[in-house]
């Protein structure tokens, strides 16, 4: 690089003014429209439909999509934005609009044909809920062990199998569903499907009871000869291991940015409480020990910040990010887990409490180190490109 490029290279941190627009958008809606909701979502594990119509209203939940498709015609460091917003507020409404763009819309934008993406981008952009098929009971971490089989029939391939832990699935009309068309060809079998709900044959599963993130939908997925027009195959016919590994590799970026965006919630409601509670004649945020605590936090959430916004920038430069999205995920999950917990413990026993809301992101930050890859996969992938 020259001097010339340094002295005029952005920082990472600082926002162009449409990226500045976008954010403080996002913000503002979380706040109003979101927080009041937050422990109700929690307790009866399910987003409203009037959110759900408010997102799309907001242009959340088409972000990349292009304008002439009806969507936003944003970057991908715009989703990253939204995710991390969203997810300050609550980190399952953050999860639901990343599958929505930095998987489904994603996938479909880099492997749909003409057809494909006539169809389907106006219906993400506008109503459409989509959800990403990959994991089953049995392929988890190794995914492309999976078992959901399609036959092909004439001009249909016809699906059966289970799909597990399906983020969406509640919601979703539009499922991208990976299944193998020859067992024995290994990954090489692998294709995605597009499946609608209502299809015959497809039927959504049971939905899980789980420790955080429970606003989210996460269901199973049952297909009993589902027949799927070939049209409604995203991408090359086994090709669908490059599809599931591409569209992962991205995504990761912005559970990175729905961790940061916890991560700052919590720290934000730590300090804030800590400036109030008074202990021992004094506010407990003038104890030395607190301010170092929260000074740390600080400190890892500016440098999981710095990972995320650096790996979504080489996406959208075009250059590889691979190392860097591995490394944003595993840093920011493991910094919001920290956080998350610190907050519980700065609050006292009102840290442990319902009516505050921080027990909430605690129990929500744990996932981040198991979904999209767990951290030990993202540990593999660091080794093996800076091992060889
Ligand atoms: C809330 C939630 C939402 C999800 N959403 C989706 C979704 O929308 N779509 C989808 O397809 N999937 C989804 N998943 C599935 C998720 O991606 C998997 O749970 C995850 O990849 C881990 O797979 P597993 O649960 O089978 O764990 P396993 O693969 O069985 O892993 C168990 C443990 O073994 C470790 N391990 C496994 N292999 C290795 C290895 N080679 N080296 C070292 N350690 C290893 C793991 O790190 C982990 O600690 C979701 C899961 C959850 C819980």
């Amino acid at each position: 690089m020259t001097q010339d490029t340094i002295d005029h290279a952005q920082p990472l941190t600082v926002l162009a003014e449409d990226e500045t627009i976008f954010r403080d958008s996002v913000r503002d809606f979380a706040e109003a429209q979101i927080r009041p909701l937050v422990r109700e979502m929690d307790e009866h594990a399910k987003i409203p439909q009037s959110l759900i119509d408010q997102l799309f209203a907001l242009g959340v939940m088409g972000i990349e999509i292009p304008e002439a498709h009806g969507g936003a015609g944003g970057r991908f460091f715009h989703a990253v934005l939204a995710v991390e917003e969203l997810s300050r507020v609550d980190p399952s409404i953050g999860v639901f609009v990343d599958v929505q763009n930095t998987l489904v819309i994603n996938a479909l934008l880099r492997y749909g044909n003409d057809d494909i993406k006539r169809r389907w981008l106006p219906a993400l952009a506008s109503g459409t809920v989509g959800a990403y098929a990959l994991s089953e009971a049995g392929s988890g971490s190794d995914a492309f062990a999976l078992t959901t089989r399609a036959r092909e029939d004439g001009d249909v391939y016809v699906l059966t199998g289970r799909k597990l832990w399906i983020t969406n699935g509640n919601e979703a009309n539009l499922f991208i569903v990976f299944a193998t068309i020859n067992p024995d060809a290994g990954y090489r079998g692998i294709t995605a499907f597009l499946v609608e709900r209502g299809m015959p044959g497809f039927t959504v599963g049971k939905k899980e009871d789980k420790l955080g993130i429970r606003a989210s939908s996460t269901c199973e997925l049952v297909f009993e000869d589902c027949r799927v027009p070939k049209a409604q195959i995203l991408g090359d016919i086994g090709k669908g291991y490059k599809t599931a590994i591409e569209t992962l590799n991205e995504g990761r970026i912005g559970i990175g940015a729905q961790m940061i965006g916890l991560a700052r919630g919590a720290l934000g409601h730590a300090i804030r409480y800590t400036k109030e509670r008074r202990q021992f004649g004094k506010a407990i945020a003038d104890f030395q020990g607190v301010q170092f605590q929260i000074a740390r936090a600080a400190m890892e959430i500016e440098a999981a910040t710095l990972t995320v916004y650096n790996a979504a920038r080489l996406r959208d430069a075009g250059r590889p990010f691979l190392t860097e999205a591995a490394i944003c995920k595993i840093f920011s999950s493991e910094v919001a887990e920290r956080v998350a917990s610190l907050a519980v413990n700065l609050l006292g026993g009102n840290g442990f409490v319902k009516e505050y809301p921080v027990e909430k992101l605690f129990r929500d930050a744990k996932i981040g180190q198991i979904y999209e890859g767990t951290s030990n996969l993202q540990l593999q992938t660091i080794a093996k490109q800076i091992l060889g």
